[in-house]
């Protein structure tokens, strides 16, 4: 069976539509997929299958920047592929410096490694502070700290620097040296550092995200961060930020860590970094830069073809005017949310985010799930995605307008009527 036959496009009403028992057959069932199988896009709408409109508040999980089928994305996208897409880095690769030099001209960080995904980023960045603890500050056995509810990624590493048991059952034994403490809680980190750091000194850094994503759109402390990085600073600590999901302009800002006031030693990025083409990033200070030849490496890393679309989206988020976008459409989001939440005071529990980044988390006596609510605005056109049990993402891409926050808006409350009264515990 050819992949051809799996998604086949929505050419007329009586051509073949998706077959899902026959990609449930030859897929291994890693993912609880909703049964609905997209076939194109454009801007912020997506179509299924059978020819159905949605307006697209997941983006890939915060991953197409730029919407759907932009015309700059395509446009870099063809003429690099028609030109050379992929060499190794054996070789120069001039795209590769041009991005590096443009995330480092825009951020605090001073050199740049790439790679393919946010697990592949957050592992390069766990070596390089590993290295550093090893060959700068001459710890044997080097922990990291990091949050409780914190997600990093799925390989084995990262799945242990993640602080979610769920999604490390069954893979022990995990990677040694890593540590857990509450996220946004300054005393906890402080007495738990001091108790790796007897008799001798074992953190070699902390791993945070700005903002929690995946452990529920929890948004970081600002006065904690600052703590954290005075801490950091006093005891030769590395701090790397985990901005797989927060980067490249979600928050209003380019970086999540800028909401904060701080600057990391080392952070990470990937999902929209490409606005969809894959690809990490691991950016460091000068003075943790330390990689050598053959320290790390990665076949895909930094290709022509990721390092092209990657450099047309950041120019784009600055030709479009995206950041200042995301601040003004986040605005009238978390406005509109909180208007629900005042009209079904008895469903949500809180309304939080920054930039384009939000969450909508639903009263936990309440026996509605974010499935529920997702399943939900589903049926009237509007996709959304859950970020754990509790709380509802909206992520759309950076293009959204106007327009689009507000029939998003009427389709929740249309979902929120239709679901209200069925399940609510007063
Ligand atoms: C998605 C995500 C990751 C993992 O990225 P992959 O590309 O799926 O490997 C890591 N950290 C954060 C904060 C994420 O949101």
């Amino acid at each position: 069976m050819s992949p051809d036959t799996l998604l086949s496009p929505p050419l007329s009403a009586s051509t073949q539509v998706f077959d899902a028992p026959l990609f449930d057959e030859h897929v291994m069932p890693t993912y609880g997929r909703f049964p609905l199988a997209l076939v194109r896009g454009e801007g912020c709408r997506v179509w299924d299958a059978e020819g159905r409109e949605y307006l697209d508040f997941v983006a890939g999980i915060a991953t197409c920047t730029l919407g759907h089928a932009h015309p700059k994305l395509i446009q870099t996208v063809t003429q690099q592929i028609q030109t050379l897409h992929h060499v190794s880095n054996l070789y120069y690769i001039p795209a590769q410096g041009q991005l590096a030099q443009w995330l480092t001209q825009h951020s605090c960080a001073d050199q740049v490694f790439f790679c393919n995904s946010g697990a592949e980023a957050n592992e390069g960045a766990i070596k390089l502070a590993r290295k550093y603890a090893h060959t700068v500050r001459q710890i044997q056995n080097p922990i990291i700290v990091t949050a409780q509810a914190s997600f990093h990624g799925r390989t084995l590493a990262t799945v242990t620097a993640t602080g979610q048991p769920k999604y490390q059952r069954h893979f022990d034994p995990l990677v040694p040296g890593f540590h857990y403490v509450p996220f946004n809680d300054f005393e906890g980190l402080e007495a738990a550092i001091a108790h790796l750091n007897h008799p001798d000194p074992q953190v070699a850094a902390i791993l945070l995200e700005p903002l929690q994503g995946e452990g529920g759109v929890k948004p970081g402390d600002s006065t904690y961060f600052q703590k954290v990085r005075a801490l950091c600073d006093r005891l030769g600590i590395l701090l790397i930020l985990d901005e797989v999901q927060v980067g490249v302009g979600r928050t209003g800002t380019l970086w999540g860590y800028e909401q904060l006031g701080i600057e990391p030693d080392i952070f990470t990025s990937a999902k929209g970094l490409a606005g969809g083409i894959p690809i990490g990033a691991v950016l460091s200070k000068a003075f943790c830069s330390i990689f050598q030849p053959g320290d790390h490496a990665s076949t895909f890393g930094g290709n022509p073809l990721a390092c092209a679309a990657a450099l047309t989206v950041c120019q784009t988020l600055e030709t479009e005017n995206l950041i200042f976008q995301a601040q003004q459409r986040g605005h009238q989001l978390r406005s509109g949310l909180q208007n629900l939440q005042q009209k079904y005071p008895d469903l949500i529990a809180d309304v939080r985010g920054w930039g384009l980044i939000n969450g909508l988390e639903l009263k936990a006596n309440c026996s509605l799930t974010a499935i529920d609510i997702v399943k939900g605005a589903m049926e009237v056109g509007l996709l959304l995605v859950p970020a754990g049990s509790k709380v509802v993402r909206l992520v759309p891409p950076l293009v959204v307008t106007a327009s689009d926050i507000d029939w998003a808006l009427q389709r929740l409350a249309q979902t929120f009527t239709q679901l209200v009264g069925e399940t609510c515990a007063s």
